[in-house]
This record gives structure tokens, C-alpha cells and sequence, in this order.
């Protein structure tokens, strides 16, 4: 793998770059693999490196029915934030944030990570309480979250609008400074390039159409668009499409798909410094580098495998943003999308053992998972490595909904980008 630094940029702008390798190869698949990952979104692939990074197992093959990162991992509006309410949450989320921050060291490639705070607006008594409650809860597990008056949310925002006439008044912000975005799809290329350095096969346009179990039940290996591979450990990290890939192995799983949207404008001058959401609304807003407004929604309200998702959603979404954000009334939008994601009943990301022997899973992280793409692959590694979980994901089971134990994020802010 050719290392990338200044110098390598120097010597190829002379050589009028010409001489970059490909970042990754894209081989035939192999017969067989010790470990096969459905799924190259970022969680696949992070997976996929850590793996091979950190537990020097390197005969995988990560496959994709379509391109790399073309899934939710290239789709989302890249919000990074750990402020969630529960101990396990903080414990996964945060464990994330930790290795966002080293993390384009750590890959030699640039995920542009930037931390510039994201905040949450309080619009009812509602709100202001459950963001206090979150405050306190964030702070007794070392979680950085501070509330703002309408005022200093303003001074951190200027363009907000905390006018007391509006539909959707300011009544104060949750604000955590470490929190932020980063490239999406720089995440899924560094881990894909790290992995494939340490041996592991990437093969894009290879869909999975089945499962095989061995006499004792156990995986044998999976069926694909390319043949069938050979692997005594699958993982299946698919998103929208976990219900359809489990159901292969007769695995039934607590999850529904829903379309989730997001739109960019035209681009402008940095005119908005940091991340803001808006829960109750159900819009958030951030500019990327290339200057456009990056705006997502809520999910729609009916399961499909569509990637479209209605229009009236997104109308919704930009009726609450030109009402908190009035100089954005004449921007022009310029491309809007949806994505298939993966929703749990207590919101809360499901990654475990299966009842099937070497069969394992990395799902329902529903509208909220890019965040935590660093820390997810990381344990589930070590849950694939180990044959059982790392201590933070432990509690991120299956059996959670049968034996009741949840993570509730869903009861405690309704939502979880
Ligand atoms: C519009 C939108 C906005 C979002 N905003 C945010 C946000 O701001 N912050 C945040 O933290 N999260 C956000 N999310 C959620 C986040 O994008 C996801 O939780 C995360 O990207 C999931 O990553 P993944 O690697 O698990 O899935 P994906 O990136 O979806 O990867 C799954 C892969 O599995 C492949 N696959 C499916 N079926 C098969 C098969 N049969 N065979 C082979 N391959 C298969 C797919 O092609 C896909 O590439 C948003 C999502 C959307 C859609």
C-alpha cells in the first residue's frame, strides 16, 4: 500500500498523477475464506479491518451485492455525536468517538472527522426536559453535553432564529462541542483500502442469495450471484436488508425497513459553523466542505424497500428549516435521496451471536449508525475473533427482546440520528 503524505502528493503533481495505485484490488472470489462479511458499508468494512488489524485474521472476503459504501454508509448526512441517555449506549457510542478522533492517522487517509459541535434545539417543556435529563445522564458516564439558553444557542448558531412568534419556538439546546461529521464515503474507502493492504478480498457486485448450515446446523458458507463461498463464520452487516439476509439462515429478526431521506442545496460560502437538529421537527442541517447544506428527515411512515421515500416528508422538513433558519428561504436544492434503514423496537443497534452457530450480526442502527462505524466494527471484530462478545457490546443482544431487557432510546428521545 502505497503510504499516503506530502511528499507522495510533491512527487506525483510532477509526474502529473499518473502513478497512483488502485486502492483496493478486486479479486475473484476464492473458494473458501475463514470469515466471510456481507455487507461493504463502513460497519462491513471496518469490521473486515480490525479483524485483520488487530486479530491477524486476514482470509476474508467483505461482499456486496452493489459498490462499496453505495448502501446507507454513502447515503446519510454523517452526524457524529455520543450523547445518547442509557450507560450502554454512552459505553458503544463514545467508544466510537474515541477512534473517530485518531482515526484518519490511524487509516492514513483523510475522513475529514470535524468536530464542531452539534446541538440539539429544545422546542416545549418536553424537550427542555428530556435534553436536562440526557445532560445529567451524559455527564455521570463522562459524555461532554451542556444546555444553552435560546441566546447562547444563537451566539453558537447565528443563523437560528429563537424569535418567540415561531411555530417551533427556541426554549434552550443540548449542545456536545465533540460532536460533528465527518466524509462518508472517505470512511468506507480508508477502511476498504487498510483492509484490502492486509490481504482481505473486497468483491463488489456479488450478492448474497443464500445461506448454507452444515449437518450440525452450523454455517457452511453463503450462496452468491458468483457461486458458492465456503466459511465456518459469516457476518452479516446489511442495514435495511438484515431481515432478508437472516431469514436465509432461518433467523427471524425484531427489525423494520424503512426509507430515510436527505437532500443537499446548491453549494454556498460557509455561512453555517456547526450541526444543528431539531428532534421534534424532524430536520437537521450542517454544510459540508463543498459548501452545500446538507439536510436530513424523519423516516416515512411505512416499511418499504424503496430508496426513494415520499415527498411530502422532505417538504416538512424544509417547511421547519426556512421557519428556524429564515435566510435559507431562497436556497435552491439541488439532490435528494433516501436510504433503506434497519429499525430495532427500543431504537438500540443489535450486534451479537445468533442462535446459528458461526452466524453473526451487525444491524437495526436504523437512522443513527455512521456514527458509530469506528466502535461497531471494532467489537464486532472481536465478537467474530473471540466467538463472543467484547464488554461493550455485550449487551446489544437478540435475546433482548424476548427477555425484555432493552436499551430504550426510542422511549427516550423518539429518535437516534
Ligand atoms: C438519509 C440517511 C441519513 C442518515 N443520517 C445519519 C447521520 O446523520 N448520522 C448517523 O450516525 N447515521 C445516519 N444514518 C444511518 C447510517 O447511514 C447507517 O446506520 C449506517 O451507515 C449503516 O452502515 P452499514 O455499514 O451497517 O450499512 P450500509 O452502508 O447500508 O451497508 C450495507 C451493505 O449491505 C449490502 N447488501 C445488502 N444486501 C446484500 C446482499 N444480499 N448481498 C450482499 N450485500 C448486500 C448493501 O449493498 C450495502 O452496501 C442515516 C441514514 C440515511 C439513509
Amino acid at each position: 500500500m502505497r503510504k499516503y503524505s506530502v511528499f507522495a502528493i510533491a512527487r506525483e503533481a510532477l509526474r502529473g498523477h499518473k502513478g497512483w495505485p488502485a486502492q483496493w484490488s478486486s479479486p475473484e472470489p476464492k473458494a473458501s475464506y475463514d470469515v466471510v462479511i456481507v455487507g461493504a458499508g463502513g460497519h462491513g468494512l471496518a469490521t473486515a479491518y480490525y479483524l485483520a488489524s488487530e486479530y491477524g485474521i486476514t482470509n476474508i472476503a467483505v461482499l456486496d451485492k452493489g459498490w462499496l459504501g453505495g448502501g446507507n454508509t454513502g447515503r446519510n448526512t454523517t452526524i457524529i455525536r455520543s450523547n445518547y441517555l442509557y450507560d450502554e449506549s454512552a459505553g458503544i457510542y463514545n467508544h466510537a468517538m474515541k477512534l473517530w478522533d485518531g482515526l484518519s492517522q490511524e487509516l492514513n487517509y483523510n475522513v475529514m472527522y470535524s468536530p464542531r459541535g452539534v446541538m440539539m434545539l429544545a422546542h416545549n417543556v418536553h424537550d427542555v426536559q428530556v435534553f436536562k435529563r440526557h445532560i445529567h445522564a451524559n455527564r455521570l458516564n463522562g459524555v461532554d453535553n451542556q444546555w444553552l439558553s435560546p441566546e447562547a444557542a444563537k451566539a453558537f448558531c447565528p443563523p437560528l432564529n429563537i424569535a418567540g412568534n415561531a411555530r417551533y419556538p427556541i426554549m434552550g439546546a443540548a449542545l456536545q462541542r465533540r460532536g460533528g461529521t465527518a466524509r462518508h464515503d472517505a470512511v468506507a474507502w480508508g477502511y476498504a483500502r487498510g483492509a484490502a493492504a492486509r490481504g482481505v478480498d473486497i468483491i463488489q457486485n456479488c450478492e448474497v442469495t443464500g445461506i448454507r448450515r452444515g449437518a450440525d446446523g452450523a454455517v457452511a458458507g453463503v450462496e452468491t450471484a458468483r457461486g458458492f463461498i465456503g466459511a465456518s463464520k459469516v457476518g452479516v452487516v446489511a442495514a435495511g436488508h438484515s431481515t432478508v439476509l437472516m431469514d436465509m439462515a432461518g433467523v427471524r429478526m425484531p427489525l423494520e425497513s424503512y426509507p430515510l431521506q436527505a437532500l443537499v442545496s446548491e453549494p454556498v460560502k460557509p455561512c453555517f459553523p456547526c450541526v444543528v437538529m431539531s428532534n421534534t421537527v424532524h430536520a437537521y442541517i450542517s454544510q459540508s466542505d463543498k459548501g452545500e447544506l446538507v439536510i436530513g428527515a424523519g423516516t416515512d411512515q411505512y416499511t418499504s424497500y424503496s430508496q426513494t421515500g415520499g415527498l411530502h416528508i422532505i417538504q416538512h422538513t424544509l417547511d421547519a428549516i426556512c421557519e428556524m433558519f429564515p435566510m435559507f428561504t431562497r436556497m435552491k436544492m439541488l439532490r435528494s435521496w433516501g436510504g433503506i434503514v434497519d429499525v430495532t423496537p427500543d431504537r438500540s443497534p443489535i450486534l451479537a451471536k445468533t442462535p446459528v452457530k458461526g452466524l453473526y450480526v451487525n444491524c437495526g442502527w436504523g437512522t443513527g449508525g455512521f456514527k458509530a462505524t469506528p466502535g461497531s466494527g471494532h467489537v464486532f471484530a472481536h465478537t467474530i475473533a473471540r466467538d463472543e462478545p467484547h464488554p461493550i457490546n455485550a449487551p446489544f443482544t437478540l435475546e433482548r427482546f424476548r427477555t425484555g431487557r432493552l436499551i430504550d432510546e426510542a422511549a427516550a428521545a423518539a429518535v437516534a440520528h
